[in-house]
């Protein structure tokens, strides 16, 4: 199974558990790491840390330590005996709702900052990487002495205080390119991918990705930034936080 089917679901928070098949397994490392059927499991990636869970069933409960897309999407289930996986029969699959839920508010607080920087400072975002706790981006500023933590802070708890919808869809990569709350760099997408998932901070950003969001910024909850560094000329790193 190479399909992602996360992809297909918007809002990304409580996601239902679903039955799947385990199709073969693999061991990498140590560790197993199976392919299922159908999976809506999120991969490693985009700065975006892979979903946990559990496959079970009468025998076993295994618990999903993470998950990564290569040739087919794989699932780290650890350490297991593999005769434990000698069954045919369906699997109840559960993603980890806490964890995935947090990550997707800090995914979507992470687009509104990105937003914010561009619209305050002209800051381009160049790289993120999304954590349970904490969560930092790296932002390309020409002039750094226009920087302002608390404005930057401001305008984004505005914008979960304003209870803006998140919407994704899909739209050719055409209509994008004139548009001033698209913010990223088109040409760095693969040139063969004409139809993007978008996702629309109405008002506010529009960008074409594959992680999970919220549906209203107002359940990302306030956040806090905790730190503003330097990461050479022209570039600075902003780490912030779930209030
Ligand atoms: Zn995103």
């Amino acid at each position: 199974m190479n399909e992602l089917l996360h992809l297909k679901q918007h809002p990304g928070t409580n996601p239902k558990s679903f039955t799947s098949t385990i199709c073969s397994a693999e061991v990498v490392d140590g560790d197993t790491w199976v392919e299922l059927s159908d999976s809506y499991f999120y991969p490693s990636g985009g700065g975006q840390p892979a979903d946990h869970g559990y496959l079970e069933n009468e025998s076993f409960s295994i618990p999903i330590q993470d998950v990564k897309k290569r040739a087919k999407l794989l699932h780290n289930i650890g350490i297991i005996d593999s005769d434990l996986l000698l069954f045919e029969g369906t699997v109840s699959a559960s993603i980890d709702i806490k964890r995935r839920n947090i990550l997707s508010r800090m995914h979507t607080a992470q687009h509104l900052i990105s937003a914010a920087a561009d619209e305050l400072f002209s800051g381009r975002t160049i790289g993120n990487q999304i954590g349970l706790d904490k969560t930092r981006i790296d932002i390309g500023i020409e002039d750094r002495s226009k920087f302002d933590k608390e404005l930057l802070e401001q305008l984004v708890n505005d914008g979960i205080e304003q209870q803006i919808s998140v919407t994704m869809g899909l739209e050719h990569r055409s209509s994008l390119t004139s548009n001033p709350l698209v913010r990223v760099n088109l040409d760095l997408l693969p040139k063969n991918v004409e139809e993007l998932r978008v996702i629309t901070i109405e008002g506010r950003d529009i960008c074409p990705c594959a992680g999970t969001h919220v549906s209203n910024t107002k359940e990302i909850g306030e956040i806090q930034i905790n730190k503003v560094k330097s990461k050479g000329a022209g570039k600075l790193r902003v780490e912030y936080s779930l209030l």
